[in-house]
Formats: structure tokens, sequence, C-alpha cells
């Protein structure tokens, strides 16, 4: 799960995380008066969006005096702003943040994230701050340092200096930064948190060390044991069919490919996606429904492949193992007749029941090709829908 700047800066701020003054505002009106409860020379307004790269898509404005709050605020409050994270479409700014401004002598980058191979945290950091990381790691990786972090000890207090010494922070302000990081640290253990990006980190010229952005993403396995945490869920954030795949339990990302796909397991999923490639296919989605999926949960997840306009075929591939075929293919039937099915629809079932889940779909006088192999099944979806717009190969 995400949260936004504001949220993720609050949050820190408990663990005792320097991040400067400011508050949330929804309207212009809360925007000044925002403005006017910090007493600063400058302020910082700040498009709250869940995506990155604002900066150079103009969601930070910097005003001068307060004059300058309420027409940057009345600018920025339903813009749609493109940036390298959102997407073509862009997102649409509801909320702002507004900051005391600092003045900045230099920026930073510190990350800190799970490392899966290492099974550690990891601690990133670099004296190229405002950049993103991936690019300073493929231009100029000697200038990334990382720790990784014992997570029966924590992150030691030597970690955190030689990472200070490493990014080049000055000397008296390494102390600042090594409380930094292990409150930082502290909170992304505390929070389950699964990336923790500051970034920039700042160095102002009055020797702060100070978050001047947060990006806060938590480990929605964690969840259930950070119950306060689903308050800060921003849904208008969230693509309108993940929020209802979440809602059944059904692991769906949405994608810009043509072919719906149904599948149960996450590898399976994967390998059907690339599957559907090789036959220079496109996958509209990645829809895992799980290991013990009801007829309910089949039925939801085939109405949600069918509310994507983009989809032109579905491929449904099923092995049956807690999970019966029998199951599967009643659930199929049932969604096709509550909600119609005007693409073609090509299921490959395999495992538990499939015999029985075979002649449920033979016998329910669908239009439905049934497909033997994996392969089989890709080659034939991806035919039928190059044949339905046209015959035109791509
Ligand atoms: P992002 O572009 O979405 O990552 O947004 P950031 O919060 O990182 O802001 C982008 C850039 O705006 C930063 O790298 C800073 O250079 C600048 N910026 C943000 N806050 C301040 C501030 O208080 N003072 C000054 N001078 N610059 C700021
Ligand atoms: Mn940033």
């Amino acid at each position: 799960m995400n949260i936004h700047e504001y949220q993720g800066k609050q949050l820190l701020k408990k663990y005792g995380v320097a991040v400067p003054l400011g508050n949330v505002a929804f309207t212009p009106e809360q925007a000044i008066e925002a403005a006017k409860s910090i007493h600063a020379k400058k302020w910082v307004v700040k498009a709250q969006i869940h995506a990155g790269g604002r900066g150079k898509a103009g969601g930070v404005k910097i005003a001068g005096s307060l004059d300058q709050i309420t027409p940057i605020a009345e600018e920025l409050l339903g813009k749609i702003l493109v940036t390298p994270q959102t997407g073509p479409a862009g997102k649409k700014v509801k909320r702002l943040l507004i900051e005391e401004g600092s003045d900045i002598e230099k920026e930073f980058y510190l990350g800190m994230v799970l490392d899966r191979n290492a099974s550690r945290i990891a601690v990133i950091a670099s004296s190229e701050g405002g950049m993103e990381i991936e690019e300073v790691a493929s231009k100029t990786p000697e200038k990334i340092v990382r720790e990784s972090v014992d997570p029966l000890i924590g992150l030691a207090p030597f970690q955190a200096r030689r990472i200070a010494f490493g990014i080049g922070i000055p000397d008296r302000q390494v102390n600042k930064a090594v409380k930094f990081m292990l409150e930082l640290y502290r909170a992304f253990v505390d929070q389950d948190c699964s990336i923790a990006e500051i970034n920039p980190l700042v160095l102002t010229k009055s020797g702060e060390i100070l978050a001047l952005d947060t990006k806060l993403n938590f480990d929605d396995n964690g969840l259930y044991r950070h119950k306060e945490l689903l308050d800060l869920r921003d849904l208008g954030e969230e693509d309108e069919k993940e929020i209802q795949a979440s809602e059944y339990g059904l692991n769906y990302i949405a994608l810009d490919g043509n072919i719906g796909c149904m599948v149960n397991g996450a590898g399976l999923a994967m390998a059907t996606m690339d599957i559907i490639k090789a036959f220079n296919g496109d996958p509209a989605n990645f829809l895992d429904v799980g290991g013990g999926a009801s007829k309910e949960k089949v039925e939801a997840a085939f109405r949600l492949i069918l509310s994507d306009p983009h989809v032109r075929g579905i491929l449904v591939n099923i092995f049956g193992g807690i999970m019966k075929c029998d199951v599967i293919a009643e659930g199929i039937v049932a969604a096709t007749e509550n909600v119609g099915l005007k693409v073609p629809l090509v299921v490959r079932l395999e495992g538990t029941n499939v015999k029985l889940g075979k002649e449920i779909l033979h016998h329910s006088g669908l239009n439905i090709t049934s497909a033997n192999t994996m392969a089989d099944a890709a080659e034939k979806i991806v035919q039928l829908v190059d044949q339905a717009a046209g015959g035109v190969v791509k």
C-alpha cells in the first residue's frame, strides 16, 4: 500500500525523523490557512499524488509571500500532472501539502528497501539527491553506498556513520544524519514498510538534516497489524478495477493489452502472460484468483475482466488442485450468463475434476473454445482475437 507524502511525513515525525513543518489542504482556502499557520519566509506548495517526478512536471511550487499561495493552489488543484511515474494519462491533483520552504545547501538520496536476495533490509544512499536512483545506478554507480542490515541487530550506528561519510555529509552534521537514519529504520521496521525513500534528504543552509520528500510503501501482508494505516489509503489514487479485486481477495493488476487472463497461482499467471506474448498477443491484466476460489470469486474475477473495455478475448488457464475444475466451470458459466460474453473465450483446464469441468462448459451452450496445453490455449486466443479484429496480424 502506498500513501501520500504528507501522510508519510506525519508518520515519520512520530518517530523523531526530521521533516519540515507542513499541513495538508484540499481547497485554496485551506491552503492559505495552512500557510498562515506556518511562520516562514517562503512556502512550498506540493501536489499530493501517488507518484514521484512532480518537481519537473510543475507539481512543486515555491511561494515567496502569502499572496502567492492562493493562485498557486488554484492552479495546482484539479490539474492533471503527467510525470514519468503516472503513465501518459497522468493523475489529478486533489490535495496539496503546504510546507515551510527550506534553504537547501545540498541534496542527498536515502532509501531503505527489502533486499529479497539477502533477506535483509538494504540501506541505499547517494550524494546525488533529487535524481532518480535508477539513473544514478546506471550512470554513476560509484556514487551509491549501501549497507545490509542484520535483522537481529538492526541498523548499527557504525553503519549509519559509514553511509553519512560515504555520501559526503559534512563532519558537523554526521551525528544528525546518523540519528535520522536510525529513526527512519525504526519506523520502517515498526510499520512493516516495504520501501522508505527520502529523495531528497537535504542539508539546509542552517545545518539541519531534513526529509524534503518522503515515499513510504507498506507490505500489504503486514497491514492486518496496522489498522490505523488503512485510514491513510486513498482509493482515488488506485485503479478502480484493482480496488474491486481487493474486495474479493483477487490479485489483479491492470495492463494495457487486450487479452484478459484468469489464472490460479501467481507463477502460472506470469507464465500465462509470457506465453501469450510468445504468440504475439498482449495480456490485458495479471489475475491470480488464488488457490481455493469459490464460484462467487470466479464470477467476480470474470466480471472484472469483462469490465475492461480493451478486452477483446479471454484466456482462462486453471490448474485444479485444491481448486476444482468443476467449480471454475460453474463460475465461468454463471458469470457469462449474468454479464454476457461478447468476446472469444478459450479455456484450458487441468487437474482435479477436469472431466466434469469440461462437461459443464460443453453443455453450457456458450461459445467456448477448449484447449489442452498452455501453448495451444495461447495460440488459439491470439488467433481468435486477431480474426475478430479483421485478420489484422500485429
Ligand atoms: P518529486 O519531484 O515528486 O520527487 O518531488 P520532491 O518533493 O522531491 O521535490 C522536487 C524538488 O523540488 C526537490 O528536489 C527540490 O529541489 C525542490 N524543493 C522541494 N521542496 C523545496 C524547498 O523547501 N526549498 C527548495 N529550495 N526547493 C525545494
Ligand atoms: Mn522526490
